[in-house]
């Protein structure tokens, strides 16, 4: 089952929590480029998944390839290292800091303040992720905030990049904001896997979706070519022929 060309495989990974199955033999293929959509009611085991491929969880089986190379992601720094970054649905952020210090803290490679604010205006120019790097955090919106976490994830020139649920804090023009910067990551080979609940959104930015039910996948499919109805039968195991 590896599959040339593949950004990053999962390949058989169970994650066991006790004698629960979170995950259970999961198979995940995502290519360079693509906006991979991970779809999957409450408890179906979505962020079980994506935790393993940042190393924040360890699989109980399985194994994951990147670039066809089995490897052991073991920590969260060692995914960063080979490429994969993660944007989280609630922000670590220290809200008494500015955004470049806030960077700062989370790269420790970056000692140089005036060089990382100019990197931080570079990155947010060229990707639509307007901030300004003096801004304390308290006075960002919560969009704002999220577009922190984005740069830093950015500034570490990601080649897979995780985002569980990030519409769900947004507005819709803060949303319509985010899919173009996706467009412009994916535009330069970045992949994406993104967790949304909301399945119009899927059908609009994403080529591709794995959907997750009681741990296991039960369906791949191109979530443009299904209705949100047929996408929402396939999450719950509805056998419904929608009329
Ligand atoms: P999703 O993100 O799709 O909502 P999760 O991956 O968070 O699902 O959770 C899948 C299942 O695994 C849930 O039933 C959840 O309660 C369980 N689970 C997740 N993390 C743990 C844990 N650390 N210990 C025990 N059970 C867990
Ligand atoms: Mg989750």
């Amino acid at each position: 089952r590896p599959e040339s060309g593949a950004l990053i495989q999962a390949i058989g990974i169970t994650k066991l929590f006790g004698s629960f199955k979170a995950n259970d033999s999961v198979d995940l293929t995502i290519r360079p480029g693509e906006i991979h959509a991970l779809l999957g009611e409450n408890g179906a085991g979505k962020s079980t998944l994506v935790k393993i491929l940042y190393g924040s969880l360890q699989p109980s089986e399985g194994e994951i390839r990147w670039k066809g190379q089995p490897v052991r992601i073991a920590s969260p720094s060692a995914a960063r290292k080979l490429g994969i970054g993660m944007v989280f649905q609630h922000f670590s952020l220290f809200d008494a800091l500015t955004v470049t210090e806030n960077i700062a803290l989370a790269l420790s490679d970056r000692s140089n303040r005036t060089a990382l604010a100019k990197e931080i205006e570079k990155v947010s120019l060229e990707y639509g992720l307007p901030l300004n790097p003096a801004s304390r955090i308290v006075d960002l919106s919560v969009g704002e905030r999220q577009r922190v976490e984005i740069v830093r994830c950015l500034l570490q020139n990601p080649e897979l990049l995780i985002m569980d649920e990030p519409t769900s804090v947004l507005t819709p023009q803060e949303a319509d904001d985010l899919f173009q910067t996706l467009d412009r990551l994916t535009a330069r080979g970045c992949a994406v896997l993104y967790i949304s609940h909301r399945l119009e959104e899927v059908k609009q930015i994403c080529h591709h979706a794995t959907i997750l039910r009681l741990g296991k996948v039960v369906a791949e499919c191109d979530p443009q070519q299904e209705t949100a109805s047929q996408l929402a039968s396939l999450m719950v195991g509805a056998d419904v022929h929608v009329l």
